[in-house]
């Protein structure tokens, strides 16, 4: 079978060759039920994937079905594996604009590790970007920096590879290119101290920043956008966030109540880290309640009596606290301040992000 179900709407390019793999293996059954989700910015083309799907696996010899789920889904973490016991067995979860989770799924009191068997990934490759325009402007802001690591979103992964190559070309040392989350950088960051300086390719701040913030402010962030090809250096922003959340640490001096927040999305369930801060905050004295939200956010904090918890720390999605509820009235922290907190780490080993 030829493996070439790929739909483009010019400005990104979705591959279903592995949904075409993976209904080769499952063999005889030539009727194929589609649950198709996506992000803010792709759920816009729902409708033409789902005619392109139904022709292409027409095409070849294959008789679809496909469920379009209207609300749009944040991110792998948000998968909507749950959902499938309403659409019928055997259906596959198409998701698209992200890749696999990197943090373990939790659904139906099981945590998974690996791939889920009836789940395909389709990121979404963005065709667009200027290989030499967005170089251009990063030899202008790296001066002397030539040890390199560069971190994306996986929309621009082509586009990063080329980048990389290119500034190979031009005498800099490139360590590492690599794929980042808004709650993983780890990869990147066990470069830091073989490089002079981070690229992050990706659309907004939000990458960018959640990687300034996990090298601690301490090293040099630059974000290349890949829609307008511009670069600038990020430090002033990243500084910004910092001063706020060493801010909210500052005010925890007399908490005595700690509200654990865990999250009910498949991967952002992580019970574990919040029995971590538990068992941390209960060493000093501070009272703990685990709280489950699958969707939090400021209303939902508003509706709790304002004496009942001096401060918050958020395990689902990291985000939350500092991109959604920076500037909340009472403190809401990351795991990793929560317990830079409790274990009177920060001035020793200074700020990390995000676990
Ligand atoms: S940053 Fe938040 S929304 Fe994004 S993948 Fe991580 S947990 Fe999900």
């Amino acid at each position: 079978m030829k493996k070439d179900c790929v739909y483009t709407d010019g400005s990104y390019r979705f591959d279903f060759s592995t949904l075409l793999e993976l209904l080769v293996k499952r063999g005889r059954s030539k009727r194929v039920e589609l649950y198709i989700e996506a992000p803010q910015g792709f759920v816009r083309l729902l409708r033409h994937i789902s005619d392109f799907l139904s022709e292409c696996l027409a095409s070849k010899g294959y008789e679809a079905t496909v469920h379009i789920k209207l609300e749009p889904v944040f991110g792998a973490c948000a998968l909507s594996i749950d959902e499938l016991k309403y659409i019928g067995k055997n259906v596959f979860l198409i998701h698209l604009g992200h890749d696999p989770y990197i943090y373990p799924i939790c659904t139906g009191g099981t945590c998974y590790h690996s791939s889920l068997p009836n789940v395909v990934f389709v990121p979404g490759e963005y065709v667009g970007g200027s290989v030499e325009e967005i170089v251009e402007n990063l030899r202008e802001l790296l001066g002397a920096s030539k040890r390199l690591a560069i971190g994306y979103s996986v929309q621009h992964r082509m586009l990063s590879h080329s980048v990389a190559e290119a500034l190979s070309r031009n005498g800099y040392d490139i360590r590492l290119v690599a794929p980042v989350l808004g709650c993983y950088y780890y990869n990147l960051v066990k470069y830091r101290d073989v490089v002079d300086a981070f690229i992050v390719i990706a659309g907004g701040y939000f990458h960018s920043l959640g990687l300034g913030l996990a090298l601690g402010g301490e090293k040099t962030v630059l974000r290349a956008d890949p829609y307008s090809n511009k670069v600038e250096n990020i430090g002033d922003k990243v500084l910004h966030v910092l001063s706020k959340r060493y801010w909210a640490l500052s005010l925890l001096s007399s908490a005595k109540s700690l509200g654990i927040i865990i999250g009910l999305l498949p991967g952002q369930y992580r019970p574990w880290i919040a029995s971590f801060i538990e068992a941390l905050a209960r060493r000093r004295g501070i009272k703990t309640y685990k709280l489950y939200a699958r969707y939090l956010s400021r209303e939902v904090l508003d509706n709790l009596s304002p004496s009942d918890y001096d401060a918050f720390v958020v395990t689902s999605c990291p985000r939350l606290a500092i991109d959604d509820l920076g500037d909340y009235w009472k403190p809401v922290l990351t795991p990793a301040e929560a317990r830079l907190w409790l274990t009177d780490a920060l001035g020793k080993y200074g700020y990390t992000f995000p676990w």
